[in-house]
């Protein structure tokens, strides 16, 4: 956050909605303590988003991303989310097409477009992400289009340009010599790409 961050994307996985494990509530009440005025967007890579939507929201969640694959009720999770006050999202896996998010525009604050297979960091970027960026801002120009995988600033800005205004960067900028540098250059080419 001190890097100038504008917020913070948390990712869950549960070992079987994809192979990783990652952390559980407790751990995000932990972030949330050391940061208390943190955004903090929290993404469930869970087969049971129903049941974990609201526990990671009782931790600190603002918003919380579920996927579109899941196999649960989504309209019912993504009410129970909005209900508890908080944004409410759906993910698209790659090869879901955003299609699949038909019938739930009106329960949504934001739209997820995964740019790599979910379940680990450090994936190249797929680039068919961006036509679906680009089809679901024009399809849905109200809502936050987010984009996770393989964020740097130059995907970045090539997501930005096709309607993204939300960028999930992990391996960039974790791996860049200054954080500081590298998200100030993310959001200036981002801001110049949203604006050509
Ligand atoms: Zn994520």
């Amino acid at each position: 956050m001190e890097a100038g961050a504008d917020g913070l994307h948390v990712d869950i996985m549960d070992g079987h909605f994809v192979p990783n494990l990652t952390m559980g509530p407790d751990i995000l009440r932990a972030v949330r303590a050391a940061v208390p005025n943190a955004y903090l967007s929290v993404h469930l890579m869970v087969m049971r988003p129903d049941l974990y939507a609201p526990q990671f929201i009782a931790a600190g969640a603002d918003t919380v991303l579920i996927h579109v694959e899941s196999p649960c009720d989504l309209a019912a999770t993504l009410k129970s989310i909005r209900e508890l006050g908080k944004r409410a999202g759906l993910t698209l896996n790659p090869e879901t097409p955003v299609t699949a998010l038909r019938g739930y525009a009106a329960l949504l604050d934001e739209v997820l477009v995964m740019t790599v297979h979910p379940g680990f960091g450090g994936q190249a970027f797929l680039e068919h992400g961006v036509e679906k960026i680009a089809a679901l801002a024009e399809w849905l120009p109200e809502l936050d289009i987010s984009v996770d995988g393989g964020i740097n600033a130059d995907t970045g800005a090539r997501c930005a340009a096709a309607g993204a205004n939300v960028l999930l960067a992990g391996s960039s900028l974790y791996h860049a010599d200054d954080m500081r540098d590298a998200i100030a250059a993310m959001r200036w080419q981002a801001e110049s790409a949203r604006k050509s």
